[in-house]
Parts: structure tokens; sequence; C-alpha cells
């Protein structure tokens, strides 16, 4: 189908096949999403939790958090249930950690079935748990780690390498049955790495999560990504993003978002984003979110608003959104590209947004 709504491509959109993330389709007609990863201790909820707040505020559609410890496993129970965006725990050996995830409610797994088979050849059993629970896997193939039967076989990590890896990943799941995937196959270099995608996309009908890895600092990663993914892209090539910067991730949801916004990709309607809540939050936050979403529902004008459960944190971590209320004490403090311009009684937090949300329609022009 052509549910992108892209008029500037006339390539057609590759035909994959849709997996669930949550509640975040991946594949098919559904929209490319953004993805980023989190750069704090998972162990520490509150911190990680704060910081999928921003990155939700920021535009980002679907979160991964690595997995390399117990603490870390321990902690994804309370970061699943209270992120507002589907999680996916990243796990690189530990076959327990990816059950781990499952039944903490992870929205996907990203593993790669032939670490879990080296050590440990629990592949099958993570099938059967992955498709009781409905939880998709993502093969991760990264030139840096290329199995070293393959780089002896290609002499180093081609693109015919890196297919050839994720082919084989996929293989191991499916010899179970097992289809419900999505794979990438990074690369830091832009021209060996669209070149991969290419032939991906032709080997196999999986949704793609494309990725340059290693991208660099802010500029670098941002040109590398940009061009590469458009590339792809405008093949109507790639289901998901993420762009690797060495950059704070909102930046990683910033430089995605608009990267799917230059190929008309991305259209921005009325978005309400809300911080998943933490041990700060002094206000009901999902009831908040309900009620803005129910008073600013028909506004005219994209317009991200962000519902934020604290006024310590919450205007800072939402300096993404056009506007925004941060609540606590019966109280909120409504805020404009994060910072705090009124503070109003509960009451009337709806009604102080949607003036709010008048006057930069006004700003942008719209009748
Ligand atoms: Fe951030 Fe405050 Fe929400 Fe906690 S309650 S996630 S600190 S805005």
């Amino acid at each position: 189908g052509d549910g992108q709504g892209a008029p500037g491509l006339a390539t057609p959109r590759r035909r994959s096949r849709q997996i669930m993330v949550g509640n975040v389709p991946v594949g098919g007609d559904a929209p490319v999403s953004v993805q980023s990863m989190t750069t704090t201790l998972t162990a520490d909820v509150n911190a990680t939790l704060q910081q999928i707040a921003e990155l939700t505020a920021a535009g980002c559609q679907i979160v991964r958090v690595a997995v390399p410890s117990q603490d870390d496993a321990d902690a994804l129970p309370a970061i699943a249930r209270k992120s507002p965006i589907p999680v996916i725990a990243d796990i690189h050996f530990q076959p327990k950690y990816v059950f781990a995830a499952i039944d903490a409610g992870c929205a996907a797994v990203r593993v790669n079935p032939g670490n879990i088979k080296k050590f440990d050849d629990k592949v099958g059993e993570i099938a059967r748990a992955a498709t009781d629970a409905g939880v998709p896997i993502r093969i991760g193939v990264n030139a840096g780690s290329l199995d070293k039967r393959l780089l002896e076989k290609h002499g180093r990590a081609t693109p015919e390498a890196l297919v050839e890896s994720a082919l084989w990943e996929c293989s191991l799941f499916e010899e179970h049955g097992f289809r419900d995937i999505k794979i990438s196959v990074k690369h830091n270099d832009p021209v060996v790495m669209i070149e991969a995608y290419r032939r991906l996309a032709a080997a196999c009908d999986y949704p793609l999560h494309l990725g340059v890895t290693e991208a660099g600092p802010a500029f670098q990663g941002t040109i590398k990504s940009a061009v590469a993914f458009g590339a792809l892209l405008a093949e109507g090539i790639g289901d998901t993003i993420r762009v690797s910067l060495s950059a704070p991730p909102v930046e990683e949801v910033k430089v995605g978002t608009a990267i799917l916004e230059s190929l008309g990709l991305r259209q921005r309607g009325l978005e309400i984003v809300s911080c998943p809540s933490c041990g700060r939050a002094q206000v009901d936050v999902y009831t908040l979110a309900e009620r803005v979403t129910a008073g600013l529902k028909d506004f005219p004008v994209p317009l991200r608003v962000a519902v934020m459960g604290c006024v310590v944190n919450g205007p800072g971590e939402a300096r993404e959104a056009d506007l925004g209320v941060a609540s606590g004490n019966g109280k909120g403090q409504i805020f404009v590209k994060g910072q705090v311009v009124k503070t109003v009684p509960e009451a009337q937090i709806v009604e102080t947004l949607i003036e709010e949300a008048m006057r930069i329609a006004d700003e942008m022009g719209v009748e």
C-alpha cells in the first residue's frame, strides 16, 4: 500500500511483512518510525524513565535499552510498565536476560541467535517464549562484530558478508518456525551500508531497521545518516530508523525525524507526548494527558504538546515540545519550548493550553 502518503517519492515502498513492536507497527504500510537508545544505566529506573520522557517529547516512537547485567534485567519490568513508548531490550549473549525481558513486558528484544547458539543453544526456547508473548526479535548485524567465519570467507565486512550473516541469523529462528523478525545490517560506511540493505531488501521480506553504526559526532553522524537513510528510503527501503550519534539521544531523534520530514515520510499533526512519570510525579499523568488530548483534539496545526508529571524536570525534559504542562501541588506550569510562561491552578490547565496553542497557531500564520 502507499500508507506513507509520500507525494515526493515515486518509487513504491518495498513490501515487507508487518510486525508489532508494542503498539507501533513496523513494516508493511506502517509509517517509518523513529527510534533511539537510552544512555543511562538501565538499572537506574528513574534516570532511564526520565531520559525516555525526553526522547518521547522529542518524537521518539520506540526506545531501546541495553541489558548487560542482572541489575539491568531486574529494572525492565518497571521501565516497560511506565514507559509511554515501546521498550526494546538489547541483549548480547545471555539467554536468561532474553527470557527476563519477555517476562518483563518488553515490546521486543534485540538479540542475535548466533550468539545464543555459540554459548548456550536456547534458540528454540527463545522462539517459543517470544511467540507465546507476541514479542518480535530484532536481529542486528554489525560490521564490528561480524562472525569470524564470514570475515574469513569475505575478507572484510562487505555488503555480501553482512547480508549472509543476517540471513543465517534469521535461519536459526526460521528452523523453529519463528518469523516475527526485523533486521539491521549496520556499517560505519554509508556506501557499504546502502549496498547491504539493498541486497537484504531483495533477499527477504522482513522489515528493516536502518542504521549507520558508529556514525560519529553530531555533524558527521547527521550527514552520514541523512545520506544513507535518504538513499534507501527514497528507494522504498527501510521501515524504522535509528540515527546513532556520539551526542545526547534526543539529538538522534531530532535528526531522524528531520530525515523523515525531508522525504515527506512524516507529517506532523497534533501530537500529545506525556512523560512515563517516575518517583517525582505529583499528578496522575495519564488522566491529565487524556484531558489535554480531549481539549486539543481538533486543533488544526501541527503541534507537539507535552504533559509532564513534575515541575522539577518536566519543562526541561520537554524542551523539544512546542507547548506543555508540568504539574505539581495542584498547579500546572505552562511552558512554551521549555520556558515556563505561566502557572495556573490545575482546573485551568486545559483552557490555558488551548489559549497558548492558539497563540502559537497565530504566530505560524494559521487562521
Ligand atoms: Fe520526568 Fe518529572 Fe515525569 Fe519523572 S515525573 S518522568 S522527572 S517529568
